[in-house]
């Protein structure tokens, strides 16, 4: 017997992805580096549906049928690479190789063009549920050659989550298109979980609302327009007592924020792209400063914080604006996402089509939310929307929530609480809808130091002021 599939790097991640592949009832050849995890896989869930235990790279190209299909889940970076390498090595034209870890999407580009050029078909497939969504349904982005989707298509949509009997798996375009939006989704959840993180420290250390009570918040808010797994999983977290202490686990876990790159790569395309992704940046720069351990050591009791108390009078009320602040805050975040997959899929000619996007993160993955639906429903009537956040729902969502978004901003910089992402978003909205923005003075100490040259409102050219001369304009 043959394999459908095989699947090499069995940690956390491929040995899930090896197991739902055969409660799919696929035959999955196994490998892994050191055949300590094949083995462990075996032992543990070999009843669970047909394995092909295998030793070696040969075995186990030997071990799948034709054209043959192999997912890869190991370390990205220099680990991929050696595994991709190895396989080719052993596989023939028309063979698939899947890397499902997170590669960062110009590693993928460039493998792509090296397999097509060995007449291999390279998947670059984003997998976004963690350790849960990979054993009972992913979110999977698998980019690639369309004709290698016909083949690895039907078998990763058996495997991903459905949401209303649809597959969270799509083909998302050509080479590096399916890590490239995978990453930006990464970006989305640091984006998420650091708003998350700010409504917490709001209602903590400006309300001074106990643990408990501020979990069954976001019980409540989980049942409205915010209904989504990072805020169901945030109650959990903050409801879990530690059985050392007896207090809030929350209270005893370390507050500086680990991060594996995927957050700082959405970042720096952001940045090349010229894409204001104020959102998710900040979340990242964020998670930096956590982590800047003694540096904030040094920066406690020195520096002068607030000594008046302004803590809102009428708590409901408040709880309230933090949720509207919450939810405008994470619209932006997303609108600036997708204008990032948008310029993204330009720079590189991927098509990518927003509202095919948005329906495969519905279910799966991390930033699974009711409000996916939202915007599938958006880019469906308008595929060129100029911006999320110009859709007549998300518009409508966003400016009814103005008045508390400010209020919290207000209070909490009042109180001395540290909301980045919340007030960053804030102004982005500000900065999108204003009439004339500072950029003109800009422009204007731009000509004068460097004779940059500016444009003028009324007439067409482009101009240069003889600052050092007589100060009469001339046309450039
Ligand atoms: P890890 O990223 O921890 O990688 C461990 C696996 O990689 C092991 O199977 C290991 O083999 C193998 N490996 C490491 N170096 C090499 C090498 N040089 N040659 C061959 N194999 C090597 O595993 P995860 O399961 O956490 O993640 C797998 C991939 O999925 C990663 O790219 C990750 O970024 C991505 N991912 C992870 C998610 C998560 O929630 N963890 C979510 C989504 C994607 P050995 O046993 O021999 O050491």
């Amino acid at each position: 017997r043959l394999a459908q599939i095989g699947v090499t790097g069995l940690a956390v991640m491929g040995s899930n992805i090896a197991r739902n592949l055969a409660h799919h009832g696929h035959t999955v050849a196994l490998h892994n580096r050191s055949i300590g995890k094949t083995d462990a896989l075996i032992a543990e869930h070999g009843s669970e549906g047909d394995f092909i235990r295998t030793e070696t790279m040969e075995e186990f190209v030997a071990a799948l049928e034709k054209p043959r299909r192999v997912l890869i889940m190991v370390k990205a970076g220099d680990a991929t690479d050696g595994v991709i390498e190895d396989l080719a090595n052993l596989m023939e034209p028309g063979d698939i190789i899947i890397d499902g870890g997170n590669s960062l999407y110009t590693d993928t580009i460039r493998r792509e063009a090296a397999m097509a050029a060995r007449g291999l078909n390279f998947v670059g497939a984003g997998i976004s549920g963690g350790e849960e969504g990979a054993l009972n349904g992913p979110s999977i982005m698998p980019g690639g050659p369309a004709e290698s989707y016909e083949s690895v298509g039907p078998l990763l949509e058996s495997i991903s989550a459905h949401v209303d009997g649809v597959p969270c798996c799509t083909h998302i375009g050509p080479d590096g298109s399916g890590h490239f939006v995978k990453m930006v989704h990464n970006g989305i959840e640091y984006a998420d979980m650091q708003l998350i993180g700010e409504a917490y420290d709001l209602m903590r250390n400006v309300l001074g609302m106990p643990v408990t009570e501020i979990a069954d918040v976001f019980r409540d808010w989980n049942t409205g327009v915010l209904d989504s797994y990072l805020i169901e999983i945030t109650a959990e977290v903050l409801s879990q007592v530690d059985a050392a202490t007896g207090r809030p686990l929350v209270d005893v876990i370390v507050d500086a924020a680990g991060q594996k790159g995927t957050g700082r790569w959405t970042v720096k395309s952001a940045l090349d792209l010229g894409i204001p992704t104020t959102g998710i940046a900040e979340a990242v720069f964020a998670r930096a400063l956590s982590s800047s351990t003694a540096q904030r050591k040094s920066a406690q009791g020195l520096v002068a914080g607030t000594s008046t108390d302004f803590t809102p009078e009428d708590k409901a009320a408040f709880v309230e604006d933090i949720r509207k602040a919450l939810y405008a805050s994470k619209v932006v975040a997303y609108s600036q996402g997708f204008d990032q997959i948008k310029a993204g899929s330009e720079e590189y000619g991927w098509n990518v089509q927003p509202g095919k996007l948005a329906t495969i993160w519905r279910g799966g993955c991390i930033i699974r939310a009711k409000f996916l639906d939202r915007i599938r429903e958006a880019y469906d009537e308008n595929p060129e929307l100029p911006a999320l956040l110009l859709a007549p729902y998300f518009r409508d969502a966003v400016e009814t929530s103005v008045e508390s978004w400010r209020r919290v901003i207000i209070t909490a910089t009042a109180a001395g609480v540290p909301v980045p992402a919340f007030a960053s978003s804030l102004s982005y909205y500000d900065a999108l809808r204003a009439e004339r923005l500072p950029a003109a003075l800009t422009q204007g100490l731009r000509d004068y130091f460097g004779a940059h040259t500016y444009l003028r409102v009324d007439k067409p050219g482009s101009f240069h002021t003889l600052w050092s001369g007589d100060r009469s304009e001339v046309e450039a």
